[in-house]
């Protein structure tokens, strides 16, 4: 039974678990006159979106928009594009071209979770052209007088956007704001996938969206905050160090293992927490290559 909730004026809520991985794959469904679905999610997720529109009476969609193409947040949409003929893609001019033709998109898809990923999330399959559309940066889509803006946030990926909702001053912001996680304290921490975390990008990004003043960040591997200044502090200063760490740590030559452990003992001394291993391996290897992309390590 998919729990659904309410967690803004007709802001609905849902998470879609994907048996076997251990991140939160949250699902936010819009219902004005017409439906909107944001954060897809991959195709496993697509069960439990349908039942929740169905508890909701929701029939149709008019848009679908993840804030960027990777496999956990729009593995979906070309599945859900057929579903819903009617609907729209909003998809991030950089990240058209995979949506129509995925098959790049797989391959790095593979490289990062492995050949088999298919059995995990399901198939990444191609939107139609007629159903997608790329937004300008800033653009308004307009539902019943509900103003939704996109807004193009890079850093996490070239691709990412986010989704800024003017009736309850709300922002979907994907993983522009740092990986909020799922322990009871919420230190997000930066939210970096190789080849294309660029953390000077991210910095621009994380104070361009503070200047919006938003009351509300609706996460999508996290829950609904309030707090939303500490947070975007939180996610800065945790970029901007582990950042300075994992490079002094580079150029003196230590190995992924030690680097892993200065990144621990970091956040374990400021918050008592303790990251799993998969998310430190993921944050280092961005980071390594972005450092080296820059000639700096
Ligand atoms: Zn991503």
């Amino acid at each position: 039974m998919v729990d659904v909730k309410e967690v803004a004026h007709k802001v609905y809520r849902l998470e879609a678990p994907v048996p076997g991985v251990n991140t939160i794959f949250a699902v936010y469904l819009i219902q004005e006159s017409e439906g909107v679905l944001i954060e897809p999610g991959p195709t496993a997720a697509i069960p439990s979106i349908q039942e929740g529109m169905k508890q909701l009476g929701m029939e149709d969609l008019t848009y679908i928009i993840p804030t960027h193409i990777h496999i956990d947040h729009a593995g979906g949409i070309g599945t859900l594009a057929q579903l819903f003929p009617g609907a729209k893609v909003v998809v991030h001019p950089r990240g058209v071209k995979h949506a129509a033709d995925p098959s790049r998109l797989i391959e790095s898809t593979r490289t990062v979770f492995g050949a088999d990923f298919e059995a995990l999330f399901g198939p990444i399959v191609p939107v139609p052209e007629s159903q997608l559309k790329v937004p300008e940066d800033g653009e308004i889509i307009s539902i019943n007088g509900r103003e939704l803006q996109i807004i193009y946030a890079p850093g996490h990926a070239p691709h990412h956007m986010v989704i800024f909702d003017h009736s309850v001053n709300g922002l979907f912001c994907g993983e522009a704001l740092g990986l909020p996680g799922s322990s009871n304290i919420i230190f997000p921490l930066p939210a970096v996938a190789p080849p294309s975390f660029d953390q000077e990008l991210y910095l621009e990004t994380i104070e361009r969206l503070r200047q919006l003043g938003a009351q509300m960040l609706f996460y999508s591997h996290g829950g609904v905050e309030l707090e939303t200044d500490v947070l975007i502090s939180m996610a800065a200063e945790n970029t901007r160090t582990f950042g300075d760490i994992i490079l002094k740590a580079l150029k003196e030559g230590e190995t992924l293992e030690a680097i892993s452990r200065r990144i621990g003992d970091h956040v374990a001394s400021h918050y008592g927490l303790e990251v799993n291993e998969m998310d430190l391996a993921l944050i280092i290897a961005g980071y390594s290559f972005y450092f080296k992309k820059k000639g700096l390590a």
